[in-house]
Parts: C-alpha cells; sequence; structure tokens
C-alpha cells in the first residue's frame, strides 16, 4: 500500500518512529511504528493497517504490567 501525495503536493516516505497514542484512556508508547512522513510539510499520515494493529497491541495487556513500550517492528505490512 502506497501513502500517495500529501495535500500540500509533497513527496511522502515511510519513516520508523516512535510514536504515542491513546487508547481507551491508557497512554501507549509503540516503538519502530511505520508512518509516512511529507518531505514539504513534515505531515505524518498512518495507514488505517497500522492503527488497527497498535491497538490489537494495547489488547495484550499482560505486556503493560512490565513495560509499555511495544515494538511493531516484527510486524511486515
Ligand atoms: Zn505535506
Amino acid at each position: 500500500m502506497k501513502y500517495g501525495r500529501c495535500e500540500c503536493g509533497g513527496k511522502i516516505v515511510e519513516r520508523r518512529i516512535k510514536y504515542l497514542r491513546r487508547f481507551r484512556g491508557q497512554l501507549f508508547e509503540f516503538d519502530n511504528v511505520p508512518v509516512g512522513v511529507c518531505m514539504e510539510c513534515g505531515e505524518r499520515i498512518f495507514k488505517g493497517t497500522v492503527l488497527e494493529r497498535l491497538e490489537q497491541l494495547t489488547n495484550q495487556r499482560q505486556i503493560f504490567r512490565k513495560k509499555r513500550v511495544l515494538s511493531v517492528g516484527v510486524y511486515t505490512l
């Protein structure tokens, strides 16, 4: 799946970033999240499948008793 073009017309390049997001009122930190970043304006574009995956990871509650950092690097899109 391609990111296409940003609204500003800039080129979008995939990066792996650290991403903080709140699910069900709890803040989670995700490592190595694939995201499209516009080279012109810096806009971040997330694929729907990535966001779904992040939410799935937050359902694995046993992980968060130790540490709330999740890596999605093993997940191939
Ligand atoms: Zn842009």
